[in-house]
């Protein structure tokens, strides 16, 4: 992968993403029943259906569902349906659509411009967003329409329900459509506890593009309109950019199968990040660099204590978010493997000594 010395011997599991990890077994089971016979193509089967209505009930409203191949995909078509080509959205300056999906969403809008704002833990500063908006209304800056923000973010940590409402009540009173990167909406589901339409619609959501690769999948992203109107012949922007999938029922069926075990999953993965976290707090010359929220551990450590990492064989990122080591856990993190990681940075640490 990018930037990372090549694995020289397998180990256990890995912590670069939670994206490394197999299918789950519901996915899985769900993918299997489906594999059975024919089946109307593109969306158009009994399952599919399912999934979509499934999705209703989660969010407890008449939203439009779509189903796509990944989140750069996801990402990048919802924004555009908010945005024309002369206007703007805004993000963190970490955000994934900004920082690691290649352009795609001024691909997909034909050029609307990403405006950035900071924020502290990688959620955006809400006074920057309104200035940002208000600095310029002239015909020559490009004219803000969206905001999209990460939920969970990019640094691993969560919005609060009253946090999402104060994003939403600001995106009505400065005319912003709110879109929500939510590759890792469950695992924030999960860590706060409240119920999907208190983070997303309630509190002015009007888009969510909805993990399940991360969680669980094998592939696929649900785009999610609370607002019916954006959705209008999004299923044809779908198509143009290849991401409408002949064989849909692959894509859709793990929702049926996995969308109550969701939550399951998502919290086993934010609790085997905690267990990480504690464990690493405790090892002599590191630290932990943001509060661990979700399924992702923030570390900061010795560069020599990352060489040593890479030549052992871990993997992981250095080069997300603030920059600092990331350790990710997923569906299927164990404690062994926990375990194995962090007896191997003690040893490390111990022989340095
Ligand atoms: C992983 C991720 C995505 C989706 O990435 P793809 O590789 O395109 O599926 C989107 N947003 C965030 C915050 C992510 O971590």
């Amino acid at each position: 992968m990018r930037n990372q010395p090549r694995q020289q011997y397998p180990v256990l599991n890995q912590f670069a993403s939670d994206n490394y990890s197999g299918i789950c077994p519901e996915a899985w089971e769900a993918m299997a029943q489906v594999n059975q016979g024919y089946a109307n193509s593109y969306g158009d089967d009994r399952w599919t259906a399912q999934a979509c209505d499934l999705l209703r009930d989660f969010f407890e409203t008449e939203c439009q569902v779509f189903f796509v191949f990944n989140g750069t995909a996801a990402n990048s078509l919802a924004l555009s349906s908010l945005c024309r080509s002369y206007h703007s959205f805004i993000c963190h300056e970490m955000a994934h659509v900004e920082t690691d999906e290649c352009g795609a969403a001024e691909f997909f809008s034909n050029g609307t411009k990403i405006l950035l704002v900071p924020g502290e833990l990688g959620k955006v500063d809400l006074e920057a967003v309104e200035h940002t908006v208000k600095r310029r209304s002239d015909i020559h800056y490009p004219k803000p329409k969206a905001l999209s923000i990460t939920q969970a973010t990019e640094l691993g940590t969560v919005y609060s329900a009253d946090e999402v409402q104060a994003v939403g009540q600001l995106c009505k009173r400065m005319d912003l459509k709110l879109h929500m990167d939510g590759a890792r909406f469950a695992n924030a589901l999960a860590s706060l506890e409240v119920t999907p339409k208190e983070l997303t619609w309630q509190a002015g959501v009007d888009v969510l593009t909805f993990g399940g690769t991360k969680n669980g999948m094998a592939v696929g992203e649900a785009v999610v309109f609370f607002d019916k109107d954006l959705a209008n012949e999004f299923d044809y922007r779908c198509k143009q950019s290849g991401q409408l999938a002949s064989k849909m029922r692959f894509l859709s069926a793990p929702w049926i199968g996995m969308l109550k075990d969701m939550l399951r999953h998502a919290a086993h993965a934010n609790r085997s990040a905690r267990l990480l976290e504690q464990q690493l707090r405790a090892i002599p010359g590191v630290s932990i660099m943001h509060p661990c929220e979700v399924n992702g551990v923030f570390v900061e450590m010795p560069q020599t204590i990352i060489d040593a990492l890479f030549e052992r064989g871990w993997y992981f990122y250095t080069f997300i978010g603030s920059g600092h080591a990331r350790f990710m856990c997923s569906w299927a993190t164990t404690e062994a493997d926990i375990d194995a990681l962090v007896g191997d940075i003690r040893k490390i640490v111990s022989d340095k000594a």
